[in-house]
């Protein structure tokens, strides 16, 4: 089985350790890779230069192989993302979310019906992935807990499941799963979660789209925690559409 770890947080977001700390601790698991990826926003978009110094100095030091990298957030339902392509230079690879920013999805919703909510997820998440500064969507679906409306994972039309999932195929957009997704539903039951996060999981698999693994670790317990994760992979039988991190080695 694959191991690595594509999507962790340090202190230089909200993440409670330092990045020699995180990758200590994917040291000490034994994996292949770590991915150190702090959220990059309007508010804060300075760290990028320090965390390239802190990996460079370490590279070599540690079997596992420390990528450089960022989650960035949609910004509306155009797309629109906040990284540029500077910043984007500097990394290994970039991850971006749907969360609190995201105009006409997380806010600004005042008139909009749920099926308006949904295209307008189904928009934003074609861009996203059609930009080619991109390489993954962190947590696809997680429009529940802090967003206006919740969308659990059966809501959404095939039609536009399979939509999204063209445009990953087309661009090489990774979809991630991410260990922890079930945290923005907390009004689902875990199991029910699972269930239709599966379901959809299936539709991005039969269209050919490639995953990728993260924890969304903010401490280093968190580490390679990908329990569910790999329950949702052995569930599809999606192993062999898991992408290899090497190719985010420059
Ligand atoms: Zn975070
Ligand atoms: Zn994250």
């Amino acid at each position: 089985m694959i191991s690595y770890d594509l999507h962790t947080h340090t202190k230089y977001s909200d993440g409670r350790a330092t990045v020699l700390e995180m990758v200590f601790a994917a040291e000490a698991l034994g994996l292949s890779h770590i991915a150190i990826t702090d959220h990059y926003t309007d508010k804060n978009n300075t760290w990028v230069g320090k965390v390239s110094e802190e990996i460079e100095e370490i590279r070599g030091k540690f079997s596992v192989k420390i990528l450089k990298g960022a989650e960035g957030a949609v910004l509306n339902e155009e797309g629109g993302i906040s990284v540029d392509k500077k910043i984007r230079d500097k990394l290994d690879l970039l991850l971006v979310h749907m969360g609190g920013e995201a105009k006409g999805i997380a806010k600004e919703t005042d008139k909009l019906s749920k099926e308006d909510i949904i295209e307008n997820i189904t928009t934003a998440y074609t861009k996203a992935a059609e930009n080619p500064l991109v390489d993954i969507i962190a947590h696809p679906f997680n429009i529940g807990y802090y967003f206006d409306i919740v969308v659990e994972p059966r809501e959404y039309p095939i039609g536009n499941l399979k939509r999204i999932a063209e445009v990953f195929v087309k661009n090489n957009t990774c979809f991630e799963i991410m260990n922890n997704i079930w945290w923005w539903f907390p009004g689902i039951h875990p199991r029910e979660f699972t269930r239709q996060y599966i379901e959809l999981v299936r539709v991005f698999a039969k269209v050919g789209v490639k995953f990728s693994l993260g924890s969304n670790a903010h401490s280093v317990g968190g580490v390679g925690n990908l329990i569910w994760s790999k329950y949702v992979i052995e569930k599809t039988k999606i192993e062999n559409q898991l992408i290899e991190p090497d190719i985010f080695v420059k």
